[in-house]
């Protein structure tokens, strides 16, 4: 079996989704790009008990070249993003309530904590409505994604975000949540003060070379 790291990582962040409730039933899906190929994780199975080997591999025409199930609906999504960005090898897509209530109300998620600046680095905007599984839905997302963005909010439907891994990827995920969380709550509270986009920028380049040095 070839990409076992690959797989294994796709099917952790998936297993990852279901179990913190980001999305419920068989919704939501995750992928990785490597060497010009995409395992993404089957439609419709269980995630509570799926495992590395059920992880589908398809080429860039979204043909299967290795795997015993379909790949998840959402693959021309998936594919047209990194066919658009190079820089992308992770994608997760989730229906996590508080991100998805933003969708629905089709209103962009807020820079308002600084994690929110320093893992996402922009507001969350909301691509426009079209079918789940449609190419329209991924030409939408692609578009609202532009070649900087790391999330985007599917009007009625839910999140997806991009990044270096599908574990980066998951990170943004949960801070997309949170962000939508307390912009809510704020809201009850009264108004909510959105950071500078100076002070954005400036958390987003330190901690993108915070997380460099790291890694070295
Ligand atoms: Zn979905």
């Amino acid at each position: 079996m070839r990409y076992v790291e690959v797989r294994r990582e796709v099917c952790m962040t998936a297993r990852e989704i279901y179990e913190a409730r980001l999305v419920a039933g068989t919704w939501g899906n995750v992928s990785a790009w490597v060497d010009d190929v995409m395992v993404i994780t089957p439609s419709g199975m269980d995630y509570g008990t799926l495992s590395p080997e059920d992880m589908v591999i398809v080429n860039g025409e979204g043909e299967v070249i290795e795997g015993f199930f379909a790949p998840s609906v959402e693959t021309p999504l998936h594919l047209a993003i990194y066919k658009n960005r190079p820089d992308v090898k992770g994608i997760v897509h989730v229906h996590s309530p508080y991100a998805t209530a933003f969708a629905v109300a089709r209103r962009p998620i807020p820079v308002i904590l600084e994690e929110t600046a320093q893992a996402i680095g922009h507001e969350i905007p909301v691509a426009p409505y079209a079918h789940c599984g449609s190419e329209e839905l991924a030409h939408h997302v692609v578009r609202t994604l532009g070649q900087d963005k790391k999330a985007v909010l599917l009007a009625n439907h839910g999140l997806i975000t991009v990044d270096v891994s599908p574990s980066a990827a998951l990170r943004a995920c949960y801070i997309a949540e949170r962000t939508a969380m307390i912009t809510l709550f704020a809201e009850q509270i009264g108004s909510i003060n959105i950071l500078a986009d100076e002070d954005v920028k400036c958390l987003y380049e330190k901690f993108k070379n915070y997380g460099q040095k790291k890694d070295r």
